[in-house]
């Protein structure tokens, strides 16, 4: 099944429950202090959710542009790594604003799953909330699991905690226990390994989350006690690209028709193979990634800056073009030609990737330009520092400086060093990164709630430390 058929399968599914289809909100809030980017489907109807105005429909469903590159939400480092995990990915949704509950959202979930997309019951697992036994003192999720339990054997709904199966919007506000729907499409092989054990929430990357169903029946008051939700809500979110890989039927997100014809092109460009060597494959998993996030951050009119959002972004599209430069020998910008396939592949769902492939092309450009000038110069101003110094080891103070005055990141001087048989003194390194760090950090506290305001030394943290080598040995499969 073509992903444009997967999507428009859902949201005609929800259509005839009486949902008004809705076009995807701009994953760039720009009156929301609180977040950055949209990081659920939910998260533009928020405030229907705190009482705050009323929806045009108190049924919706939509397919929502996501990005998860910050605060609570944080992907970044998985991209690449593994096969399923996104900064831009699209969550489908269907939400209930005081209308139905548990019984009708279970039952459309797996009627969807089941019967409209024909998966296999027997490879689907889900999860209910145990209870807890802390302040809040809640009783398990019986009238899910009494529901699941008509649908699906007894042994394969599985218990979660409040950690995983209990959502809060914030520190107040409404919040419920969740229904995890999971995925197990390891061939039978893998399974005999671990004698056929269920590996839900663990580490194998053919055994995945697919959806979540939230409960929304409390509301957090401001002294953190709970109290029942007179009007309750659902709130789900399903991976798109994840539905696509199990309706195409293969084993990772990259080998779906979502990414397909992206990886090809890159192949072409930079005379690679993908599925050749692990780490032109990471390198080829994140530009194709990135370039999805980057150009539909441009669409909704956020392009790469210095500041906020933009930087964020700015940082997202230099991480793809290390990675090119790195280990597809890019030395010239090539990721803006990636935008033409993307828009054709994407325009028909997402109007303004077209309406705006020209100005996200020349920015990708010019951005791709500059930075690779800043890592040519990193570069001679290396040999600079390796002919003056008679030493294999280079100073951590050194590295410090290229990384922080001329923007040249430390795991890049470090694989160059390598190449020419040199090394750094990381320690050293270390130490003036933390003493850096020091005097920038800022008064208040980020917290990781859902809304959360993002400080600038936060969003630095997020993607500027990230240690391409040390990832490049290990393959990272979903964390417990
Ligand atoms: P995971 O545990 O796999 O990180 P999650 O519990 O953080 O997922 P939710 O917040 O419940 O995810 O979001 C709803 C759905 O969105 C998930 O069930 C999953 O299918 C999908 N999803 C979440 N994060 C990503 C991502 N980074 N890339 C692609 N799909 C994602
Ligand atoms: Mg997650
Ligand atoms: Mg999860
Ligand atoms: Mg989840």
């Amino acid at each position: 099944m073509k992903s444009q058929e997967v999507r428009a399968k859902f949201l005609d599914f929800f259509k005839e429950k009486s949902h008004l289809i809705v076009p995807s909100a701009p994953m760039v809030t720009k009156d929301d202090p609180t977040l950055m980017f949209v990081n659920s489907g939910m998260a533009p109807f928020k405030e229907y959710f705190l009482g705050n105005g009323t929806p045009k429909n108190n049924r919706i469903s939509d397919s929502q542009k996501c990005l998860r590159v910050s605060g609570k939400h944080n992907d970044l480092e998985e991209v690449g790594y593994d096969t399923y995990h996104h900064t831009l990915f699209e969550m489908l949704g269907n939400w209930s604003f005081g209308d139905y509950f548990k019984k009708e959202a279970i039952a459309w979930a797996w009627e969807l799953l089941t019967e409209v997309y024909g998966i296999d019951k027997d490879i689907l697992y889900v999860t209910v909330f145990e209870g807890s036994d802390d302040a809040d003192n809640l009783k398990m999720d019986q009238e899910a699991y009494d529901l699941w339990k008509e649908l699906i054997p007894e042994d394969r709904i599985l218990m979660g905690n409040k950690k995983d199966n209990f959502w809060e919007m914030g520190e107040q506000g409404p919040c419920g226990p969740c229904s995890e729907i999971h995925i197990d499409i390891r061939t039978p092989e893998e399974k005999a390994k671990v004698d056929g054990k269920t590996l839900v929430n663990e580490d194998h990357p053919q055994v995945v989350e697919i959806w979540n169903l939230v409960f929304m029946q409390y509301n957090r008051k401001a002294n953190g006690s709970l109290e029942g939700l007179p009007n309750k809500h659902i709130d789900t979110g399903m991976g798109f690209e994840r539905l696509c890989m199990v309706l195409q039927d293969v084993k990772s997100n990259y080998d779906t028709d979502v990414f397909t014809p992206i990886i090809r092109e890159i192949e072409t460009i930079t005379n690679t193979e993908y599925n050749k060597g692990e780490k032109t494959d990471i390198a080829i998993r994140v530009i194709s990634d990135h370039v999805r996030a980057v150009a539909f951050s441009i669409a909704d009119g956020q392009l790469p800056s210095n500041n906020g959002a933009g930087y964020v972004i700015r940082r997202i599209l230099r991480r793809a073009v290390r990675y090119g430069f790195t280990f597809l020998n890019k030395k010239e910008p090539f990721i803006y030609r990636l935008v033409d396939v993307l828009s054709k592949k994407m325009g028909t769902a997402f109007p303004e990737l077209k309406a705006q492939k020209q100005l996200i092309e020349n920015v990708i450009k010019e951005e791709e330009t500059s930075f690779l000038r800043t890592l040519d110069q990193g570069l001679l101003l290396l040999d600079k520092i390796i002919s003056k110094t008679d030493s294999k080891e280079i100073s951590g103070e050194k590295v410090f400086e290229l990384k922080d005055t001329y923007g040249f990141p430390e795991d890049l001087t470090d694989l160059i060093l390598r190449e020419k048989g040199y090394t750094y003194n990381s320690e050293e390194f270390n130490q003036k990164l933390k003493e850096q760090k020091e005097r920038g950090k800022q008064a208040s506290q980020v917290k990781s709630d859902d809304w959360t305001i993002l400080h600038h030394d936060e969003v630095e943290e997020f993607i500027g430390y990230d240690t391409l080598e040390a990832h490049v040995k290990i393959t990272r499969y979903r964390k417990v």
